[in-house]
């Protein structure tokens, strides 16, 4: 039980005592209230603002601090000194689901967001990623067009089934995370209990300023969970808030969930010849070609203190890189580069990197200037070049940020196609190689369940094609399964 007498005085947001927490100012008990009842005022204004635009898409999130702790070698990959054997850095970890609003159930069938900042001595390195390995499309320019038909409708406000079909089977390089949507990982059991991949193809670069492409996966030290359908949608009736329960009991319960972080690493020259194009986002590196080294352990260990500062104000972003790391040719990657710091900068406003979550635990020497919510003090001179002693950049970082020789005419083009490069593919090495039988049983469940919730002709038989292209057998099943419920 506080002491009465240890609590500290109420006061405006000046800093001024206040005479009452519990009665306005007032002429006379029954009224009028007083303009100059400022702390009245400063109370509602301040309720007024309080909600900032959730973000557009992966609004319902939470997360927590914790730790990542280098585990391996792999300095003949990268000279990033958050990857040097025995390292430990600081990191704030976001999971989030991706179409539903800040208030919609952690349980409905969606990717999960998977964003992680680590703040490296070298600055903040983001990996900004699912728990799935790859995305429904690779060109940014559909992105946009994606998250709509996956939110709501114009006209009626509803999340709608037949528009989400509509895009997906209108645009076939869907087909492997469709498949893996609706499979049992389509709901993790609790966000302990999946997996983090980067999903794009990243850069590494070691001290020798050898290049290697890389894939990040953050395996679960938990195991893979999942629930049924049936069971998502109990729990999205019986706690909404289910995954963000858990991991907030979890952590102020001592039980430390952790994630042991492997990469995959191809050569940079093997990325012109092999099988499929390494920087499409709808296809994986399998690990027969590229398999897993292992890294070092993410382990999340301190909950938040103020869920609105430190995590719906957390601004993750995938240009966040830093020397030793770099971007990729990944056309998707390169316009996130871009959309996320500009999400932010919309968001949060200009200066969202000083908010302290945001802030790295190095110091900064930028020459960013002013801009509302501007609090850190610039110093002159605020321009380069100059004589006055102002920041230097360095030439030698030249490799940094991750470079690579481009040369052609400017096109809208799809990707150059590389000797295995499908839509359908890897979808159906999940079907036929990665699913047993019962994981098939409940695929084709889920699939016949989602498309019996409105979705109507012709989608529903451009579905149906969409499935046998996967795989013959598993979209006879979906078809007949529609039929049969019909
Ligand atoms: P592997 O047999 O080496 O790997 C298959 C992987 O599939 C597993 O390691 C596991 O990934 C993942 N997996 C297992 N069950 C499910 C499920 N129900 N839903 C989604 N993923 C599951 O084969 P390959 O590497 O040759 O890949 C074969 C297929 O596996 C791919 O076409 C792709 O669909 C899928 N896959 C591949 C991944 C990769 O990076 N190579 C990653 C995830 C899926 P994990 O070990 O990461 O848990």
């Amino acid at each position: 039980m506080t002491d009465q007498r240890q609590r500290p005085p109420t006061t405006t947001d000046a800093g001024v005592p206040v005479a009452s927490d519990e009665h306005s100012l007032t002429v006379g008990p029954n009224g009028p209230l007083l303009l100059q009842d400022h702390y009245l005022i400063e109370q509602m204004a301040n309720f007024n603002r309080e909600r900032i635009p959730e973000r557009q898409p992966h609004a319902k999130g939470g997360g927590a601090f914790g730790a990542f702790q280098v585990t391996s070698d792999v300095s003949a990959y990268t000279r990033a000194a958050v990857f040097q054997p025995g390292t430990e850095t600081e990191a704030i970890v976001r999971f989030s689901t991706v179409a539903g609003e800040r208030g919609s159930p952690d349980t409905w069938r969606d990717p999960r967001g998977f964003a992680v900042k680590l703040y490296t001595s070298a600055g903040n390195l983001d990996i900004v990623g699912n728990n799935t390995p790859i995305f429904f499309i690779k060109d940014p320019m559909k992105f946009q067009h994606f998250i709509r038909s996956q939110k709501r409708r114009a006209d009626n406000n509803l999340r709608d089934h037949d528009m989400q079909w509509d895009f997906w089977t209108l645009s076939p390089e869907s087909a492997h995370q469709v498949t893996w949507l609706m499979g049992d990982r389509g709901i993790p059991r609790t966000w302990r209990h999946m997996n983090g991949y980067g999903s794009h193809t990243y850069m590494w670069i070691n001290a020798r300023g050898e290049k290697f492409w890389i894939k990040y996966h953050f395996k679960t030290d938990q195991g893979i969970e999942f629930f049924t359908q049936d069971e998502a949608d109990q729990m999205a009736s019986a706690d909404t808030d289910y995954h963000q329960r858990d991991l907030f009991e979890h952590i102020a319960a001592g039980q430390f969930p952790s994630w042991t972080l492997y990469v995959q690493v191809m050569p940079f020259e093997q990325a012109r010849t092999y099988r499929f194009n390494p920087f499409d986002l709808t296809k994986v590196w399998p690990h027969g070609d590229y398999p897993l080294h292992e890294v070092g352990r993410l382990t999340l260990n301190r909950n938040v203190t103020d869920y609105h500062t430190e995590m719906e104000q957390a601004a993750f972003e995938p240009n966040n890189v830093v020397p030793g790391t770099g971007l990729s040719p990944d056309k998707m990657l390169l316009a996130r580069g871009f959309s996320y710091a500009d999400a932010h900068r919309a968001r949060l406003g200009v200066n969202y990197r000083q908010i302290p979550v945001n802030s790295p635990k190095v110091p900064v020497h930028s020459y960013s200037k002013d801009g509302a919510m501007r609090v850190r003090n610039v110093t002159d001179p605020v321009y380069a070049p100059n004589s006055y002693g102002g920041p230097q950049a360095q030439p030698n970082l030249t490799d940094d940020g991750g470079t690579w020789y481009a040369d052609g005419e400017m096109v809208r083009a799809a990707y150059s196609s590389h000797a295995e490069d499908d839509d359908w593919g890897q979808a159906g090495t999940m079907v036929r190689q990665v699913l047993d039988d019962a994981a098939r049983d409940r695929l084709v469940d889920n699939i016949v369940g989602h498309l019996l919730n409105g979705v109507s002709e012709p989608v529903l038989q451009r579905a149906f094609e969409y499935w046998r292209n996967v795989d013959k057998h598993l979209g006879d099943r979906v078809a007949a399964g529609v039929r049969a419920k019909q």
